[in-house]
């Protein structure tokens, strides 16, 4: 092992490389546009590209790629090498100022959600010089953003930056009013990843793994998560070896891979990094899951990234870790010591509050998928109704706030905001709750909706939207007052007031949650199909609008491609499923089958008096299973072929959802049945049992 702060982000043009290598005055515009915005001349672009160039060829990279993220949920890279051919008939290596800057990649294959016409089919990429360039299999990354040929958005970078701008810009107005000696506010993220990690070789022998990343049938191993040895339990030698290059890996590109351990079910692990922005959060979320896949392959292994592989053991999720920071290092959701930094804070939290109830929907929009509807509310992970937990002392703290009375009844201590100094939150108790879908967790939020595959920039793009938004209504009423302090408790409290329904701190696994939420107005919005229409709910249209981070033809874009992802997501997997049932389960049933009736009429012939209910029971039972299994099969066949025939995108997803995705389940049921009685040597795939304790 290489000492780890010498390989630490050394395949990463960063600062400490950029102020090595380029002239003083290019690194100070550079870092201009870094911080401020400020656009990069061509003059300094062509100084960066060719330091750049230099260094990654001294890295060994012969390539460049433009590396951006594009509306599929992963990265896209198109790779250009760096030579350039002379009239002699040889190659410099040449990267100018213009290639870094700017691309145009064929943006037609994309998922565009009908934005743009074919023959625009132009796209470009620009460079994002916050996001540091990295080097990966001998080509120079440059993280871009990415639109179309008439300018609208078509990746997930461009709202992110927009996002942060727009959070930066509201939370500053407050912090002035203040006296912040800060100029710039940050969003900082940690993203704690799950996985699985399984047999190479059991996931080649598994259509369902290869073609839709979770498994479509499976009976109950005898042993599952019962004994929860597994969260925390030692790690096996083989996994060891991954997380070890996979940290190596990691760090050289710069990621602050920290924390690794055993999940709750077999086979499942975590990797979380240290926090940092959000913008290098994402792309380095990003890299993660890249890299645990292709180093899987590596080991032998395959890494499974979706949200539910196996039905019966947990899925993965990925703990979004959310906060607010100055450039001053000061974390704005950390509760401070005195009346003043109590205040500010208290303000922020009761910001997030309402922003939270406000916009339940867009945080609950932001996470699904398909995949992560196996998930939300399945009792392994938070439910689908969006709910925030405080902890029962920073609940008690803002009721005696908004009541205007004691927080502590034997003390009789009451607390004016930005007068009083709050009482210390014990931090161990702020974490207590893993049931809160949102929860505060001492000096942070963490959202626990998100789902394992996913791109965290989604629900970061609604959080500091929403938060932004908040805190712009509160800096249009403080900028105005003429007593500060009054105003300033008048917005707690009624906000406190008028938001308070969604601060649940119990436990909500709960069956009594689910119609306390309901009582409290609180939507559960239960799955993707229920939570897709609210994206183009006016209020919604208009906060993105109001904010400049999607125009309505942009919403309706993205609307049409979560849609179209989910009615595709589901017709793979139905087509799959067909696949395995009538190539390898039906024969293998008929094998079995045709074994059982052989030896009945075998011992028939023998005119001897043998036993032989237990073949005839069997085979009884089997045959009654395929005269269903028959039915199921045609069921299917003819649900898929009926497709296509809906009005619009949500009556097709309707489809999917009530018609193909139930007939599927039902499928499953009778093949789940089957495994357990056919004898395994006839069953075609490897069982559950044979995945999850695959690796030795
Ligand atoms: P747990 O498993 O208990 O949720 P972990 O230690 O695994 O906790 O993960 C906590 C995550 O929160 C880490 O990624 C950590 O860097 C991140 N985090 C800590 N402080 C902040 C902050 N101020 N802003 C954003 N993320 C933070
Ligand atoms: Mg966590």
């Amino acid at each position: 092992m290489k000492n780890v702060t010498e390989i630490f982000g050394s395949l990463v043009f960063n600062d400490k490389v950029m102020r090595e290598r380029l002239p003083q005055e290019t690194y100070k515009a550079l870092k201009r546009t870094i911080f401020h915005g400020e656009p990069l001349s061509e003059n300094i672009a062509d100084t960066v590209a060719d330091a750049m160039k230099e260094w990654a060829i001294e890295h060994g990279a012969t390539h460049y790629t433009h590396w951006f993220q594009p509306m599929t949920g992963i990265t896209a890279e198109k790779h250009d090498s760096f030579i350039s051919p002379t009239k002699d008939g040889r190659v410099i290596m040449e990267f100018t100022g213009k290639s870094l800057i700017k691309g145009e990649p064929d943006a037609s294959s994309f998922p565009c959600g009908s934005l743009r016409a074919t023959f625009e089919a132009r796209g470009y990429t620009a460079w994002d010089p916050t996001s540091y360039a990295f080097i990966k299999d001998k080509s120079l990354y440059i993280p871009t953003a990415f639109w179309s040929y008439s300018g609208e958005v078509l990746d997930k970078k461009t709202p992110l930056l927009k996002s942060m701008q727009a959070i930066n810009k509201q939370t500053m107005r407050i912090l002035r009013l203040f006296g912040t000696s800060a100029t710039n506010v940050n969003i900082t993220v940690g993203a704690e990843q799950e996985y699985f990690l399984i047999d190479r070789n059991m996931f080649r022998k598994r259509p369902d793994l290869i073609y839709c990343g979770r498994t479509l049938f499976g009976a109950k191993p005898p042993k599952g998560q019962d004994l929860d040895d597994h969260y925390f339990g030692a790690i096996k030698p083989k996994i060891s070896d991954f997380m070890c290059e996979l940290d190596e890996k990691l760090w050289e590109l710069g990621v602050f891979a920290k924390t690794k351990h055993n999940e709750v079910a077999p086979s499942q692990h975590e990797i979380a990094p240290v926090f940092t922005t959000a913008n290098t959060a994402t792309d380095h979320n990003q890299i993660t899951m890249e890299t645990l896949r292709t180093l899987a392959d590596k080991h032998n292994l395959a890494c499974l990234l979706h949200e539910k592989p196996f039905v019966g053991v947990n899925g993965s999720g990925k703990h979004l870790n959310w906060s607010m920071s100055t450039n001053k290092g000061r974390n704005l959701l950390e509760p401070g010591d005195t009346p003043e930094k109590n205040a500010q804070f208290l303000l922020f939290l009761t910001a997030i509050i309402k922003a939270v109830d406000l916009y339940q929907d867009l945080l609950r929009l932001s996470v699904s998928t398909a995949a992560n509807d196996h998930r939300l509310g399945a009792n392994e992970a938070p439910p689908a109704i969006v709910s925030i937990f405080l902890g029962n002392e920073l609940t008690d703290i803002l009721t005696a706030i908004e009541t205007k009375s004691s927080f502590n009844q034997k003390a009789k201590l009451c607390l004016e905001v930005g007068v009083d100094t709050m009482p210390k939150l014990p931090k161990d108790t702020t974490d207590r709750n893993r049931t809160s879908p949102f929860a505060f967790t001492g000096n942070k939020f963490e959202f626990r909706m998100p789902g394992s595959s996913l791109n965290i920039a989604s629900p970061i793009i609604v959080l500091n939207t929403i938060v932004a938004d908040i805190l712009s209504q509160f800096a249009d009423q403080l900028e105005k007052t003429e007593d500060f302090t009054a105003e300033l408790n008048n917005i707690i409290r009624d906000t406190i007031k008028n938001h308070k329904r969604i601060i649940f701190n119990g436990n909500n696994y709960s069956q009594e949650w689910i119609e306390e939420a309901k009582r409290r107005g609180l939507l559960n919005l239960k799955n993707t199909l229920e939570a897709l229409p609210e994206f183009k709910k006016p209020k919604n249209l208009e906060l993105f609008k109001r904010h400049n981070i999607f125009t309505e033809q942009e919403i309706s874009s993205r609307q049409e491609i979560l849609y179209a992802n989910y009615c595709k997501t589901i017709h793979i997997e139905a087509l799959t499923m067909l696949d395995m049932v009538k190539k390898g389960i039906v024969p293998a049933v008929i094998s079995f089958s045709k074994e059982l009736s052989e030896l009945i009429l075998n011992k028939k012939s023998l005119n001897m008096p043998v036993q032989d209910t237990l073949e005839k029971n069997l085979l009884d039972r089997i045959s009654q299973l395929s005269f269903k299994l028959d039915d199921k099969i045609n069921a299917l066949e003819k649900a898929v072929s009926a497709t296509n025939g809906e009005k619009n995108s949500h009556q097709s997803a309707k489809y999917y959802h009530d018609k193909i995705f139930l007939t599927m389940q039902e499928l499953r049921e009778i093949v789940d049945e089957l495994e357990t009685i056919v004898g395994k040597d006839y069953w075609p795939y490897p069982s559950y049992g044979d995945i999850l304790y695959s690796v030795s």
